[in-house]
């Protein structure tokens, strides 16, 4: 299995990485974690820019290297004595979003915000159930151009620490979309989605009745 030192330095990491994206500084990417491994840094040295990921799951995907970097992340967090707070207790909603009510009940006005992390983690079988549901309604998704989901960062680590500006990630996600409705899969998001968006914001379950 290719690890950290696997990593020869390509970047492409860091076209979807939220945290480099906010904070602009190779140490806050998998790249500068992998290259922080490899010339020997210590957990100490690393523990700031460790701790700033969210978690999200998009930079595995991008890696040619195949390297698990989630998986070596949350190896590095367990030495750390850091707590994945985020995403323990979040149920999966792919099989809602699977009923037939979701399509009936989705339309343009809608913005469809899936939860990045369980989406990544399987991202070859979900992605074209996803698509094909954006193109069967017209809504909008949190789907950047790599089909990845763009996450919020809301309840995780980075967030409760103050190393990722949710508000920030908001804004961006939403920048040029309109929309009149948002449909959540991670309940956590709803409450500022409503405060940023002005808009209703409702849980995917709430689409089947359920
Ligand atoms: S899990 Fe997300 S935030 Fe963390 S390094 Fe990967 S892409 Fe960046
Ligand atoms: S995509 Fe993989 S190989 Fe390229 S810089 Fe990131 S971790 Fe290293």
């Amino acid at each position: 299995m290719p690890s950290f030192s696997d990593c020869h330095g390509c970047s492409l990491c860091l076209l979807s990485c939220p945290m480099w994206l906010q904070w602009r500084d190779i140490r806050f990417s998998p790249q500068g974690y992998a290259k922080a491994v490899q010339h020997g840094a210590d957990i100490p040295e690393m523990r700031e820019a460790l701790s700033a990921c969210i978690q999200c799951g998009a930079c595995d995907l991008l890696c040619p290297e195949k390297i698990d970097l989630t998986g070596m992340i949350a190896a590095i967090w367990q030495e750390a004595g850091l707590t994945d707070v985020s995403h323990t207790s979040v149920p999966d909603s792919f099989p809602l979003s699977c009923d037939p009510a979701v399509q009936q009940n989705l339309g343009p006005d809608d913005f469809y915000v899936i939860d990045a992390r369980t989406f990544h983690t399987r991202h070859a079988e979900r992605v074209r159930h996803y698509d094909a549901l954006r193109h069967a309604t017209g809504c909008s998704m949190n789907l950047d151009l790599h089909r990845m989901a763009i996450p919020t960062g809301i309840g995780s680590l980075s967030d409760s620490l103050g190393q990722f500006d949710t508000g920030k990630q908001i804004e961006w996600l939403i920048q040029g979309r309109r929309f009149n409705r948002v449909i959540v899969e991670n309940r956590a998001d709803k409450t500022m989605l409503a405060e940023i968006t002005g808009k209703p914001v409702i849980h995917v379950s709430e689409l089947v009745g359920s």
